[in-house]
């Protein structure tokens, strides 16, 4: 199973300012001063290595995952954020594919939740309005249609629900029961969050992708969790809410979202393999972000010494083969 990351931060889109831009051309700059390279090859390496708020943004879109497998019928898309516009423009996703642009395309699309940074990008795609594509949506939440209708409203988009009604189906998940499409199992939790979210896990039966964000984290010690029915465990990978760094988390411990630590406490004792910090605050910069993973990685030294726990910022643009996770 192939995870494609087409948008990962919190809340709102945080888009790349021309003075930021002109910031990091800087700082490439300065880094080329001690630089050997002599092909592109090697100065990518050379720039790679560094810490990279130094030479690239931490991305900006909100939430939007594609799930690419041969085991499933179709690909699988995780909410439907301002990374779903990425997406639609994205030679490598299934959006761009032949079938698609030839209006012949099919999709599954899970929705987390409803809060605007994760279905703002559904409006934006032009291949939902192709005639003869097909997008299956998925929601535990119950009145998930009436939600997305809410998108089309006349006062706020010119397109009319009922045009991409021909190629929509709403599937409801019933709480508390799997699913499968093909040879993925999907399973889901229900998470602490204002108005509800849910974590879910797509597994083919050897690796296994879980999305928990939009959590605070309530309510996931053992004693909630049913024993069997714990989807958080043993994840290749574990797509995980860290939206605050710890001293910002003070007096925002209701906005349904965790703090870094919290996050890590949570992603070892559930031993994923690798831990991907989402959700990361729209207001904190390229260099802020960094020191999020910087302090990541001091705190599982020390605190969770024996843990052999992989830890990255989820980021637009990231491409994880869960075989290699
Ligand atoms: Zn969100
Ligand atoms: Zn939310």
């Amino acid at each position: 199973m192939i995870v494609r990351v087409h948008g990962a931060r919190g809340s709102h889109p945080v888009p790349t300012s021309k003075s930021r831009i002109e910031e990091i051309h800087k700082s490439i700059w300065e880094l080329a001063q001690n630089s050997k390279a002599n092909t592109w090859d090697e100065f990518k390496r050379f720039i790679d290595s560094k810490p990279r708020h130094l030479t690239q943004t931490f991305g900006g879109a909100t939430t939007c995952v594609e799930l690419e497998t041969s085991l499933a019928p179709m690909p699988i898309f995780i909410d439907a954020g301002s990374g779903l516009t990425v997406a639609c423009m994205d030679k490598a996703s299934a959006l761009q594919s032949p079938e698609f642009l030839r209006g012949k395309g099919e999709a599954a699309m899970f929705f987390t939740h409803t809060h605007w940074d994760h279905i703002s990008g559904l409006v934006t795609i032009p291949q939902l309005f192709m005639e003869n594509n097909r997008f299956h949506f998925y929601g535990v939440h119950s009145d998930l249609r009436g939600r997305l209708e809410g998108l089309f409203d006349a006062r706020y988009f010119p397109v009319p629900f009922s045009i991409i009604e021909p190629r929509v189906q709403f599937h409801q998940i019933a709480l508390g029961k799997s699913l499968r499409l093909g040879g993925i199992k999907v399973d889901h939790l229900p998470q602490s969050h204002p108005g509800g979210s849910f974590a879910y896990r797509f597994s083919d039966g050897k690796h296994a992708f879980v999305m928990a964000t939009d959590t605070d984290l309530k309510n996931t010690d053992r004693p909630h969790l049913v024993p069997g029915d714990n989807i958080y465990s043993n994840a290749n990978v574990l797509f995980i809410d860290a939206h605050f760094s710890p001293e910002d988390f003070i007096n925002k411990e209701d906005f349904g979202h965790a703090h870094l630590f919290q996050a890590i406490d949570f992603g070892v004792r559930e031993n994923a393999k690798m831990l991907y910090l989402a959700h990361q605050n729209p207001y904190y910069t390229d260099r802020e972000i960094q020191n999020q993973l910087d302090r990541a990685w001091d705190y599982v030294k020390k605190e969770h010494a024996s843990s052999k726990v992989e830890i990255r910022v989820a980021m637009d643009g990231d491409v994880i083969d869960l075989k290699k996770a």
